[in-house]
């Protein structure tokens, strides 16, 4: 016993006799505290500048026996603290077990040995002191582990996250909601394989310099539970849990925009405390077993009754970056054509998968699942890259271009700035936005719709052609095409079979018919897919449909006999903007969406008939007819250039001439009239009517038809 420290002992009996004696014993050892009964003896324990080391207690007393000394001081934890040793003359083994049950450590049993009882009062102290130091370390430790923080990230360590939380949720200074949030890399591992351990540890980096970060100043604990697990306690708030995304998306960029590698967040609200900071944490882990392959949304708030997705998809996407290493991918084109005369006007780039062990792998079965889990963007990029590399080989080996679809999928509009990636490519390749147009399925507008129609603005205003792919499909709405601003509608005759039964039948061509009305109201050009028989060529191009894409004229085929095809002026129809075009016959039909006329019947009943456009206050001319053409050709303009400039000598002949065109857009009735007098180039000048017929504005091009009689005579 140290000569430093003298313990303190409290001697309780009712007897005076028996006081003295202990007291005698225990006072070279021990400080000694009296007292004669049990009431005395809580009040002298409950002052803490006593600080009893022990506690000799008789059993039958007055006012307050030992067996309730005993009830109370476990009810105010005092036997946390201060060991009991019971003295008693009670020999039943009942109430000296009775005794034990209250917390007493010994039992001496009445007359007593002095000298033993030295010893067990002395043993008893110390045992417990050393107990106490015990705890002490551990409490020491726990306190050290709780500041334990993980070198790679700077977060605390697991153990240490878990103290911590639990420290501040009995510290009772908890006064808003907390939540708990799992933070978990999706495919980390892939990524590893991929990219390298050293760039995961990056990454691993930067998720942890977000959280501290974005957490600074507040009360929130972040850790790092190891692997690719983070946690977070924090005041609940969702625009954290925003702000975390959009930095880690930023910094994916640099992996080829691989949302699929976006951390996913389960997120537990702590309402109340009754949860300790591990149940709270394995909650927010099953709430985030519902988000793996969800790329529109990596937050899910706890809910008990979710479900595990599992997968052996990890396998096919090790294989798609094999293949892509391998350089197995790679694009066949199919072409589109004008089904009123059979010509190409372009082709759409679609993927295939040339497998070393499985042959030709169609899109059908890996470009779901690539989407699914977010990695489409990659193989997409690779794809648009490889269209652009051709066009450019086609160019330089002095051949004329035709414009190239490309398909661009929802999830590469989430996951970068796809309008940015294109001007980048047509600089790269020297190109013009014309050559490739951009395919983006209709049921991406179903979802993202804001972020969509942004990117297709950005997309149309850097010149490229967007087509709304897949329409006809479960979503489409006609009305939704008021809203969606896209150039050209690509309807998807798989969604509208016109083969089955004749009710089903006639059911699809009235869709196709208001579809396509709906789009010539809108001035919306269309494409149909998916052409397979000579029956649906007649009754689209009775409808009004020019273009089509479909196995009735071309399968998607390899870029050798696609090119070996093109080679073929004659099958090939190419645009020259805004220009009219010799080589290019007219088709009313096009503009006029009847089954009624033919374009022979136009020429005859309507004479000399051509569309106008006027851009930016130009006026010019868009199409002739052949009427047209002979009236001007009679005048001595024969080329196309001349047919063309032939507006510009009315208009500088006669200042009002334009003025026909602007009072039709303005009038009720959309028509206006009027009188010209046209000086040819051969000296003669004619007096022509112009009767004008404003058809619709888009974009800030007006568009109009008109015919024109030669009144010289009259
Ligand atoms: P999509 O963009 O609507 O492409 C048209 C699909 O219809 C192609 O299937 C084409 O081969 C098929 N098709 C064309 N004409 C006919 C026809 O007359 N009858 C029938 N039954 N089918 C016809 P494919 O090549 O298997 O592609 C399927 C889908 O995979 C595409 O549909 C597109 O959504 C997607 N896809 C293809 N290539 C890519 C790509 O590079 N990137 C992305 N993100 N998706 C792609
Ligand atoms: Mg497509
Ligand atoms: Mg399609």
């Amino acid at each position: 016993m140290g000569k430093e420290k003298k313990y303190s002992v409290l001697v309780v009996d009712d007897s005076d006799i028996n006081r003295d004696i202990l007291n005698t014993i225990l006072s070279a050892d021990f400080k000694i505290y009296e007292a004669a009964d049990g009431i005395q003896a809580l009040e002298i324990m409950r002052d803490s500048r006593k600080k009893i080391d022990l506690c000799l207690l008789d059993i039958m007393m007055p006012r307050m026996d030992g067996y309730e000394v005993l009830s109370v001081m476990n009810k105010e934890h005092i036997i946390d603290y201060i060991p009991v040793i019971v003295i008693s003359g009670e020999q039943e083994a009942d109430k000296v077990e009775k005794t034990y049950d209250l917390g007493a450590l010994d039992y001496i049993l009445k007359p007593f040995e002095p000298r033993i009882v030295r010893r067990r009062v002395l043993a008893t102290v110390m045992l417990f002191e050393k107990q106490r130091e015990l705890s002490y370390k551990l409490k020491a430790q726990m306190e050290e582990n709780s500041r334990k923080v993980d070198e790679k990230t700077g977060l605390l360590s697991y153990a240490s996250f878990f103290f911590a939380c639990d420290t501040l949720i009995e510290s009772g200074k908890i006064e808003e909601d907390y939540f708990m949030v799992a933070i978990d890399i999706e495919h980390f591992r892939l990524f590893n394989d991929w990219f390298g351990r050293e760039e995961g540890d990056i990454y691993l980096q930067e998720l942890a310099d977000c959280l501290k970060e974005y957490t600074a100043g507040t009360r929130a604990i972040c850790g790092y539970l190891g692997g690719d697990n983070f946690a977070l306690f924090a005041p609940y708030s969702l625009g954290l849990i925003e702000q975390i995304q959009e930095r880690i998306i930023d910094m994916l960029e640099k992996y080829g925009q691989s949302i699929g590698f976006g951390p996913m967040y389960g997120i537990f609200e702590a309402r109340d405390s009754l949860y300790d900071a591990q149940l709270m944490y394995d909650n927010a882990v099953t709430a985030m077993s519902d988000i793996p392959g969800n790329y529109h949304n990596r937050v899910a708030i706890y809910d008990p009754g979710l479900l595990k997705k599992t997968g052996d998809e990890l396998i096919m996407l090790s294989d798609v970056q094999r293949g892509m290493d391998a350089k197995e991918f790679r694009f066949f084109l199919q072409p589109k054509v004008n089904m009123l005369n059979g010509k190409i006007v372009g082709a759409e780039a679609l993927v295939r998968w040339a497998h070393r062990t499985k042959g030709l792998i169609s899109p059908g079965k890996f470009v779901p699942i690539l989407e699914d889990n977010g990695f489409i963007t990659n193989l997409d990029r690779y794809i648009w890259e490889e269209v652009c590399k051709w066009l450019r080989s086609w160019i330089d080996r002095g051949r004329d271009p035709l414009p190239i679809s490309v398909n661009v999928s929802q999830i590469d509009v989430f996951a970068g700035d796809v309008a940015e990636y294109f001007e980048h490519l047509i600089k790269k390749y020297d190109l013009s936005p014309h050559m490739i147009d951009i395919e983006i399925t209709e049921s991406a507008y179903a979802k993202e719709y804001s972020l969509i129609n942004k990117t297709v603005d950005r997309l149309r205003k850097a010149g490229f052609k967007v087509l709304l792919d897949d329409f006809g499909s479960a979503y489409s709405s006609l009305n939704m095409l008021r809203n969606i601003k896209v150039d050209v509608l690509k309807l998807d005759m798989k969604f509208l079979d016109t083969n089955e039964d004749r009710e089903n039948s006639e059911k699809g061509i009235s869709i196709i018919d208001s579809i396509v009305g709906m789009s010539n109201q809108l001035g919306l050009p269309i494409i149909v897919e998916g052409v397979e028989r000579l029956d649906q060529v007649e009754v689209l191009t009775k409808l009004g449909c020019v273009y089509a894409q479909g196995y009735y004229y071309y399968k998607p085929m390899p870029l050798k006999k696609f090119e070996e095809l093109i080679k073929d002026n004659s099958k090939v129809e190419r645009e020259s903007d805004g220009k009219v075009s010799n080589y290019k016959p007219l088709h009313v039909l096009e503009f006029l969406r009847t089954n009624l006329f033919t374009d022979s019947m136009i020429n005859e009943v309507l004479g000399p008939f051509a569309f106008f456009e006027i851009v930016r206050d130009k006026l010019a001319v868009v199409r002739v007819n052949e009427q047209y053409y002979r009236v001007f050709s009679m005048l001595g303009e024969v080329t196309e250039d001349e047919i063309i400039t032939s507006v510009d000598r009315l208009i500088d002949n006669n200042s009002d001439f334009i003025e026909i065109f602007n009072n039709a857009s303005s009038s009720k009735s959309k028509s206006s009239s009027g009188c010209v007098i046209y000086n040819s180039p051969k000296g003669t000048a004619k007096k022509l009517y112009f009767r004008v017929f404003f058809l619709h504005e888009r974009e800030g091009r007006k568009l109009f038809c008109s015919t024109i009689w030669d009144i010289t005579d009259l």
